[in-house]
Parts: C-alpha cells; sequence; structure tokens
C-alpha cells in the first residue's frame, strides 16, 4: 500500500520543474495525479504511466477562472473525490522595481497569486463539503526575505502565505489543512537562467552550499499532504539549505 493509494492530487503547473516532481513522488506511493498546466504535460504523464502510476495531463491556464473551476469540476465528477491540491504554477519577471513594467507586475501577481484563488476557491468548496483535503502552495523563501530585482515575485509569494495561514484558519474546523512551502534556490528551468557569477555568488550566503533538488521540495510537499502532517496547518516550511533562517 503506497501513502496515498486511491487519493486523487492536483498539481498546477505539473508539465516540468518542481511540479513534475512532486507528481512523480505523488504517484509512486499510489496517487492518481492530475498535472494541469499551460505547458503540454504528455511527457510527465506518459512517464508515469509507463512506470506503472496513474497520471492524467490538461491544458490549464491557472489565470482563467472559468477554466479553473471546470477543470477542477471535471477532476471531481471523473473520480468523486479530490484529496490534494498543490498550486505549484509560478513565473518570475525579475526587474529592479524603478525599471519594472507594469504588465511584469500584473503577470506575476496574475499567476502567482490570483491564479491560486482561481483554483483554490472551487478546490475549498469540495474539500469542505467531503470534510477533508490537503492544500499545500508552493511560495518562495523571497516572499520571506525580501529580494532585489523581485518585488513582484516577492509580493506575490508573501501574499500566498498570508493567503495560507488564513485559509487554514477557514478550512481547519472541515478537516482540510493549508500549508506553504518555500523553496530557496532549486535547480530547474527557473533557476538554469542565472550566470555563474551569480550561482558562485549565491552558494555563499546558503549554509548547506548547494542548490537544492526538485526532490528535496517533493519530499516536502508530501509531507505536509500526507498522513504525518494532519495536525499541522497553517505553517510555512523553508527549504532553502539556510539561505534564509
Ligand atoms: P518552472 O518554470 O520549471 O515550472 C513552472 C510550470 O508552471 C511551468 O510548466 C510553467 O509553464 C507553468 N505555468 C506558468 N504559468 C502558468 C499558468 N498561468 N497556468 C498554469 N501553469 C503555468 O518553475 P519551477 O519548477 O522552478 O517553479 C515551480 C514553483 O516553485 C513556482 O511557483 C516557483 O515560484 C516556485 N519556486 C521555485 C524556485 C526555484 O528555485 N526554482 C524557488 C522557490 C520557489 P511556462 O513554462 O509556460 O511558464
Amino acid at each position: 500500500m503506497g501513502e496515498f493509494d486511491v487519493q486523487v492530487a492536483v498539481v498546477t503547473g505539473g508539465a516540468r520543474g518542481i511540479g513534475a516532481e512532486i507528481a512523480r513522488r505523488f504517484a509512486r506511493d499510489g496517487a492518481r495525479v492530475v498535472c494541469a498546466d499551460v505547458l503540454d504535460t504528455s511527457d510527465i504523464v506518459a512517464e508515469i504511466t509507463d512506470g506503472g502510476g496513474l497520471a492524467e495531463g490538461c491544458k490549464l491556464d491557472v489565470t482563467d477562472a472559468e477554466a479553473a473551476a471546470a477543470t477542477i469540476k471535471s477532476v471531481f465528477e471523473a473520480h468523486q473525490r479530490l484529496d490534494i491540491l498543490v498550486n505549484n504554477a509560478g513565473i518570475t519577471r525579475d526587474q529592479l522595481l524603478v525599471r519594472m513594467k507594469p504588465e511584469d507586475w500584473d503577470l506575476v501577481l496574475g499567476i502567482n497569486l490570483d491564479g491560486v484563488f482561481n483554483v483554490t476557491q472551487p478546490v475549498a468548496k469540495l474539500m469542505m463539503r467531503q470534510k477533508s483535503g490537503r492544500i499545500v502552495n508552493v511560495a518562495s523563501v523571497v516572499g520571506l526575505m525580501g529580494n532585489a530585482g523581485q518585488a513582484n515575485y516577492a509580493a506575490s509569494k508573501a501574499g500566498l502565505i498570508g493567503f495560507t495561514k488564513s485559509l487554514a484558519r477557514e478550512l481547519g474546523p472541515r478537516n482540510v489543512t493549508v500549508n506553504a512551502v518555500a523553496p530557496g534556490y532549486i535547480q530547474t528551468p527557473m533557476t538554469d537562467k542565472l550566470t555563474d557569477d551569480q550561482r558562485e555568488a549565491l552558494l555563499k550566503n546558503i549554509a548547506i552550499p548547494r542548490l537544492g533538488t526538485p526532490g528535496d521540495v517533493a519530499d516536502a510537499v508530501a509531507f505536509l499532504a500526507g498522513p504525518q502532517a494532519s495536525y499541522i496547518t497553517g505553517v510555512v516550511l523553508n527549504i532553502s539549505g539556510g539561505l534564509y533562517i
């Protein structure tokens, strides 16, 4: 028996990077994973199903509230349950504030924060009725400590942390936990953009001097979504190797 046998988990931004690793982790432990992404999810779905796991993909832009509600409805109708939501889809558009284009502010807040609202609202309604569920939001240490050149991203992730804590209070009485993870620098396509100099400077500030792996984040997400975390809600689990302490 896997830890997540028969459970249904939706992972936004599940086509690649951290989201894909979270999908692999849940599937390995028996969950049926729904990878929802603007990108094509056929590779990750094929990888999981070829390995004997349960996975399905769907095209979803989380900024589209109607599409988000329809996706959640169809997942629930197909499986008659929705146990886990991981709000992982997110982007960066880095620039110093004085040079930041308003559209890059709007884009980052629109996906990283409004997108979470769009997906979580229909999920929360279902989980409240079901009287069980786990919601894990992928924030960032940048939402806790700030970062020059990332005012839009930091604001979105700090907002996500406030959202997490508020929702934890709203949904706790219905046996639904809501937590966040705050990764530091994780090796993914998002951080592949760093130059060697940027990477070296970064490592000087990380107590465990390496970038994190998507697996480091997936393990923490699985813990918060799993049975050992049933009395944990409203927390922000920092996974930064000591970048932020
Ligand atoms: P990736 O860019 O590798 O993956 C994110 C996925 O989300 C991509 O497939 C992306 O598609 C998708 N996505 C983007 N916009 C939308 C949208 N509107 N609707 C649905 N899906 C969308 O990023 P990571 O795996 O690195 O990051 C995952 C999460 O982890 C993000 O929330 C990020 O902020 C957070 N994080 C990452 C860190 C890191 O160091 N990598 C550190 C801290 C937090 P597309 O390629 O088209 O954008």
